[in-house]
């Protein structure tokens, strides 16, 4: 870690010089040229490719030979497999395991201060781990933290991914958390509480007002006298969200588990829908017809699982991943477009991958999963990011191995740049 500190510490020094930002704009600068064995171009693997990268851009990416290296640095990657900087498309950035600290303490009993501190860990680690992009869907009762992390990020002042916001995320009132409190005292929530056409309009307004990149709806929570999660928003109120946020150009991710809710995001034209647990064929057939992605967030479930008490590897599946691996088979037969993203934050920030190798081992094809982390993930998220060719943003890492053919080789990254800056090497 001091390694890649004092790398770091090198590359802030230099883009400080620059006016503080982590942002290249030098043509002046002589271009790198990266060496590895084989490049994940995002669609498919190329062997004995190399890469040119000028000014925080690809500048050239294809067989070796063709590759002008004149007056390059050039950087030797040997054994390892170049491919775009990971996405995560689901994390939380302010909240850590909660096997450490439940969700409902870390809400209620730890500070902003302490929270932020965190973060700047989680931010960090997840760079160094490969994952150069971040989709944050909600500080959980962190207030507008999210959009100063990522200012702190652009800026040079720590390291770690590209942030997208969401800011707080937007619950219906009364469905969320913390509870369990006397039921006089005012607790505040985990997310804004909206409702209605005027405070829902306003929130997702004042939301974006405050630098969301994205809205996050809760579509559906663990409320009401019956167990199990329940819808939260009626279609109406999902569609004036939507209606709301779409006319600033800002997209819309709906966690959402049961089919009623699933339906209703699918029907308002979300953008994303989150979770999807007990997606059926039919609710997949709509989120296709109305191009919605899902994010499945397989590695969620399969930390509280364990946090619960399974042992896994040595008892059989508990019931919640029996069905979650049955609905994820449904999506994929569908053919619903997948955004990794698994809800990091329940579990440790740099061990995103995890979500990845979940995909993997619940029936995705290898290319499939590294494409829903990387080209899928740039189409989804509408950036200039997930594919090696020429005009893409310079977020490239190196992993050991060839992920096709072992998808483990995601743990180990060697080499990290984002915007044309090598942050691990
Ligand atoms: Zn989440």
């Amino acid at each position: 870690m001091r390694f890649y500190l004092a790398i770091f510490l090198a590359v802030a020094s230099v883009t400080a010089q620059r006016g503080g930002r982590g942002n290249r704009d030098s043509a002046d600068e002589p271009p790198t040229v990266l060496k590895p064995a084989r490049v994940f171009d995002g669609e498919s693997m190329q062997e004995g490719w190399a890469v040119r990268v000028r000014g925080g851009r690809i500048d050239a990416a294809g067989p070796a030979a063709s590759i002008d290296a004149t007056g390059a640095k050039v950087i030797e990657l040997p054994g390892t497999t170049l491919m775009p900087g990971m996405v995560e498309g689901h994390s939380h950035i302010l909240l850590h395991p909660y096997n450490e600290t439940p969700w409902n303490d870390q809400v209620a009993h730890e500070s902003l201060g302490l929270r932020v501190a965190r973060a700047t860990n989680h931010l960090r680690n997840t760079l160094m781990a490969g994952f150069t992009t971040v989709r944050d869907l909600g500080t959980e009762g962190a207030g507008y933290a999210d959009v100063e992390l990522k200012q702190a990020v652009a800026q040079g002042i720590i390291p770690g991914p590209r942030v997208l916001a969401s800011t707080r995320a937007i619950v219906a009132t009364g469905s969320y958390a913390p509870k369990g409190f006397a039921l006089e005292w005012h607790v505040p929530q985990g997310a804004e509480e909206a409702d209605g056409v005027d405070s829902l309009i306003r929130t997702v307004r004042d939301q974006i007002g405050h630098g969301a990149d994205w809205i996050k709806l809760y579509g559906d929570y663990r409320w009401g006298p019956a167990p199990g999660a329940h819808p939260t928003f009626s279609l109406e109120e999902m569609k004036l969200a939507v209606e709301t946020a779409h006319s600033a150009n800002v997209p819309v991710a709906v966690h959402t588990a049961t089919p009623e809710g699933m339906r209703r995001a699918a029907l308002a034209g979300v953008d994303t829908i989150e979770h999807g647990d007990q997606g059926t064929p039919e609710v997949f057939k709509l989120m296709v017809e109305h191009h919605v992605a899902l994010c499945p967030t397989l590695a969620a479930g399969d930390a509280t699982s364990q946090y619960a008490g399974w042992r896994k590897g040595e008892q059989p599946e508990p019931q919640g991943i029996q069905r979650k691996r049955a609905t994820f088979k449904q999506a994929l037969d569908a053919g619903v477009t997948i955004l990794s993203g698994s809800d990091v934050g329940v579990f440790t920030h740099g061990e995103n991958a995890r979500e990845i190798e979940l995909m993997v081992q619940y029936g995705m094809p290898a290319v499939a999963a590294l494409k829903s982390a990387t080209s899928v993930a740039g189409q989804v998220l509408h950036m200039d990011i997930g594919v090696v060719k020429q005009g893409m943003l310079a977020d490239l890492i190196a992993v050991e191995g060839n992920p096709v053919q072992d998808i483990s080789a995601l743990r180990k990254v060697k080499f990290v740049m984002k915007n044309g800056v090598v942050y691990k090497q």
